[in-house]
């Protein structure tokens, strides 16, 4: 016999991807009932991403348990080079500059997702797949959402409804802006060992990312939409050999590529959801360009400090004006600093202008000879931008 809907929950979460799952999982010690509502119909993630996860996200993943099994998979990054094609001054940043053994760890998405899974099922929260929400409302006393699963309509109410459906119901208020670019992602090896060496390179049709992964590269080549039909066509021996005109002989030579896939890249940003009942985390909240690695680790950030502050807060008072104000105080400056340096980089490495180009040069310069400010901007890339 299947159990009957909920009807009622202290917490409800639409979407249970990377975030949501870890936001559930946060609240596991709390004795609250947490509904988790899940479009698809299994928790699973084929998906071809390598997420670059920052110091700081380690330290919440192993506070979730959920870093025991997925560390063993995880690549570290020790070091990670930034350079401007066509210009000089470039930065390295190294894991000893930030005193920590690794600057971040880059884990296959599959990974990452199964280990936040098991964290989510060992929490103790009511999951349902195959449950997709269509409408979310609120009253004063509480957040209702209605889903459509194969059985039916259903309405579940909540005190705080938490929406991490990754952006796709509509908010309130939001921010869009469209690069006109896509990243292009794939697995690429190269004929020297990459010793723990991340690379961002800045090239004037936007970044190239080399993400250490097992023995390979995990490539993030940001490509315009019009170049993107004919990238995506290209044998590999011609792909590798565009790459290595664009990325330079730094690593030496590419000779291997893996299935190719592309992801349209966007700033978007909700701001108010309109009623304390109904918060918005991860994607839901922020889609950040893929340049600096940060969509994911603010993302978790936000569960992270979500699930301390549903902690902190009296069952009967969550969900409430207060509640809400807080975890918008606790995360407004990591948000705001995470989108605008995100956006910033985008636009003022993504382009050819000569004066931009030296002042670009000159700051590489100035950050590979500054230590201090190479530890300042190594801890903004761990914790975000709270960290001081
Ligand atoms: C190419 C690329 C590279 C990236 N690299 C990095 C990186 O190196 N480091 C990093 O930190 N970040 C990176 N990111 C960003 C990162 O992938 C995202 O920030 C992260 O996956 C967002 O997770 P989420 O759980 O918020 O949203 P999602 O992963 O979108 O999950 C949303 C979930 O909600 C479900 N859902 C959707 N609609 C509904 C509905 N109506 N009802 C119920 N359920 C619903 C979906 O099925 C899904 O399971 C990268 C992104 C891209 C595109």
């Amino acid at each position: 016999m299947t159990e009957p809907a909920p009807m009622h929950a202290d917490v409800a979460i639409v979407g249970a991807g990377p975030v949501g799952a870890a936001l559930a999982a946060g609240l596991r010690d709390g004795g609250l009932n947490v509904v988790v509502l899940e479009a698809r119909a299994r928790l699973h993630a084929a998906d071809p991403r390598a997420i670059a996860l920052s110091h700081g996200a380690r330290l919440i993943l192993e506070r979730l348990d959920a870093w025991r099994d997925l560390h063993a998979r995880t690549t570290p990054i020790t070091r990670i080079h930034v350079s401007q094609r066509g210009g000089f001054g470039r930065a390295e940043l190294r894991a000893e500059d930030a005193q920590v053994p690794a600057l971040g760890y880059v884990a296959e998405y599959g990974d990452l997702y199964a280990a936040l899974t098991r964290a989510l099922l060992d929490s103790g929260a009511r999951v349902l797949t195959g449950a997709r929400v269509e409408h979310v409302g609120a009253t004063p006393g509480y957040g209702a959402v209605r889903y459509r699963r194969d059985d039916g309509e259903h309405l579940l109410t909540a005190r705080l409804v938490v929406l991490s459906e990754g952006g796709s119901l509509p908010a309130h208020q939001r921010v869009d802006k469209d690069y006109g670019q896509s990243a292009v992602v794939c697995v690429v090896r190269s004929d020297r060992p990459h010793d723990g060496r991340a690379y961002e390179r800045f090239t004037p049709d936007g970044p190239i990312a080399l993400l250490p992964l097992g023995d390979a590269y995990a490539l993030v080549w940001t490509t315009p939409e019009a170049l993107l039909p004919a990238r995506l066509a290209l044998d590999d021996d011609t792909f590798l050999a565009q790459l290595g005109d664009a990325f330079g002989r730094r690593q030496g030579r590419f000779f291997q590529a893996g299935p190719r896939a592309a992801f349209p890249l966007r700033l978007s940003l909700a701001r108010a959801s309109g009623s304390a009942r109904v918060l918005r985390i991860g994607n839901a909240a922020h889609i950040l360009h893929p340049v600096a690695g940060q969509g994911f680790n603010l993302g978790l950030r936000d569960a992270w400090h979500l699930a301390q502050t549903v902690l902190d807060t009296p069952r009967e008072h969550i969900g409430t004006a207060p509640m809400a104000a807080a975890q918008a105080r606790s995360r407004r400056f990591d948000v705001d600093g995470g989108s605008l340096v995100t956006d910033l980089l985008v636009e003022t490495f993504s382009n050819d202008l000569l004066p931009l180009r030296l002042a670009r040069g000159a700051a590489l310069a100035l950050l590979d000879l500054a230590p201090p400010l190479k530890t300042l901007f190594a801890r903004k890339m761990m914790f975000g931008a709270r960290a001081w």
